[in-house]
């Protein structure tokens, strides 16, 4: 019987045990399956924790990592169903959609009439507070300037202030999509994170134009409505993304696939015609074929004996650290509606928090009645010196933030910190040629495939997209 071993036990690793079984039954083969975790726990970033308060009913179920995926791409509502759990995912709530923008240390709310995070309706961003008149001017030039000839590679930061101007870019864009990554815009690849925005550009003739066009050809399929109502782009199951997780756990031990937490891999060398994989704790595993699905640093360590100039290309993939700050209040000690799903705060506000979501305003369902569940986002690229990362100190930062923002200053009757050491990869400019180089220094090694965050996508749909690709590439190979 051929053996498969998949390191690294977060969405990737157990979607990757799920496409391999999966396949291999479709097929008939006979595969024996483990994963390798070095943590006890299963999920990776996906962290989900339901706490009851004395005396409730009701959970609050507080994420400490991903809080929802994204529906439009269909790789995490595809695995969703097939794990069952179709009828358990929730949008967000359609009743109050507003997202706002701290400028100057207030709310302003974001402009209505955004697709694809880029203006397409003049009435609101004429009338927002957001931007000077100059601003809107400045963005009202991208319908005259011709697009760029290919140039290669270009920062999100740089493109966006070419099409839109600096001021659009600082104020509306940066905040919305570097926070995604928690990155530097200026350093982040735009081929590598959002490469339709230059599609937009090559193929319209600007972002607005390509943003109206893509407007129009979604309300023809019925999908771009922003009624209450309307399709959610973003969704969770009931009790926290660990469901995933549990669903896929259970998955694979009825399918007989081994599951070691607390097992942590150590190097691969060559043997045979596959490899050995040693452990930290000194064991030797001969396998057919490899998943590594942890992240690239951590995949490039593994690696450094077997292929160094490989290992050296996925080490030098930067991540940076975050954490999130999950914060439970009555809703008597509020001292603002929280009527929307939050507030991004853009880098050049100079705080150390990156945003703070309305968790119970965004998924009610997600905190009993009678209370507020919210959450700060903490740590960015650039800043990363400046965070004290102590839960101590992340609380403190926390609710700094609330007071400072909401003029909130009750004791919260609930809290937790979740720090995420080296969690989210940075695109930066050159990480698409990093990948051909990593797809050119992978062919030598058949059956060995990568996975995970580090590559082509950061969320969890991209995730399983990944793993399913490293399922098939190791299948075939074998
Ligand atoms: C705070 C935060 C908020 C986020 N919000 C969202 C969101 O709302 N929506 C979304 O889609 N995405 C979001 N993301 C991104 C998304 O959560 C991650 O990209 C995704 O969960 C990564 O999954 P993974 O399995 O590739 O990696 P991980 O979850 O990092 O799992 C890799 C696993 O490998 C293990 N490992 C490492 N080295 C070894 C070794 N040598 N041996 C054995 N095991 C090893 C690690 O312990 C880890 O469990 C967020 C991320 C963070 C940190």
């Amino acid at each position: 019987m051929k053996r498969v071993i998949v390191v690294g036990g977060g969405i990737t690793g157990l979607s990757a045990a799920y496409a391999l079984l999966k396949r291999a039954q479709q097929r008939g083969q006979a595969l024996s399956i483990s994963v390798l975790e070095r943590e006890r726990a299963w999920g990776g970033k996906i962290a989900t924790q339901r706490v009851r308060l004395e005396g409730m009913h009701d959970a609050f179920v507080i994420e400490g990592g991903p809080d929802t995926f994204l529906a439009t791409k269909p790789w995490g509502v595809a695995l969703c169903k097939e794990l069952g759990l179709g009828e358990r995912l929730h949008g967000t709530n359609p009743q109050q959609r507003s997202t706002y923008v701290l400028q100057g240390g207030r709310l302003q709310p974001l402009p209505d009439g955004l697709t694809m995070m880029i203006p397409t309706q003049i009435k609101p961003m004429l009338a927002t507070g957001l931007l000077s008149w100059p601003a809107k001017l400045r963005m009202g030039a991208d319908f005259f300037i011709p697009p760029q000839p290919l140039n290669g590679d270009e920062s999100l930061g740089a493109f966006v202030t070419r099409r839109l101007g600096r001021d659009v870019y600082e104020r509306l864009i940066e905040p919305l999509m570097s926070g995604i990554y928690a990155g530097d815009g200026d350093h982040l690849s735009l081929q590598a994170t959002f490469p339709y925005l230059r599609d937009l550009e090559l193929q319209h003739g600007g972002l607005v134009r390509g943003a109206l066009a893509t407007r129009r050809k979604l309300a023809r399929q019925g999908q771009a409505s922003s009624a209450p109502g309307s399709r959610s782009a973003f969704l969770t199951p009931t009790t926290g993304l660990a469901e995933i997780v549990e669903a896929l756990v259970e998955r694979l031990q009825a399918g007989g696939v081994e599951l070691r937490s607390g097992a942590a891999a150590m190097s691969v060398q060559p043997a045979g015609s596959g490899y050995a994989l040693i452990l930290e704790n000194g064991e030797r595993e001969l396998v057919d074929g490899l998943v590594l699905a942890a992240p690239a640093f951590a995949s490039g360590a593994l690696l450094a004996e077997l292929d160094p100039t490989l290992a050296a290309e996925l080490k030098a993939i930067e991540y940076v650290s975050t954490a999130t700050v999950s914060l439970a209040y009555r809703q008597e000690d509020l001292k603002r509606p929280l009527d929307g799903y939050g507030y991004v705060i853009p880098r050049r506000e100079g705080r150390q928090a990156l945003a703070c979501t309305w968790t119970s305003t965004k998924f009610p369902h997600r905190a009993p009645q009678g209370y507020a569940l919210l959450r700060v986002f903490i740590g960015r690229a650039g800043q990363q010196a400046e965070i004290p990362w102590d839960e101590a100190g992340l609380l403190q930062l926390a609710r700094r933030e609330l007071a400072e923002t909401l003029d909130l200053t009750a004791e919260p009757v609930l809290w937790r910190t979740f720090l995420w050491k080296d969690a989210m990869p940075q695109y930066n400019l050159g990480h698409p040629a990093r990948l051909q180089r990593i797809d050119a220094a992978l062919q030598p090694w058949p059956a060995l495939a990568l996975a995970g965050n580090g590559y082509r996508g950061i969320g969890i749909p991209d995730c399983i997209r990944s793993a399913e690709l490293a399922a098939e590439a190791v299948l075939s190979a074998m």
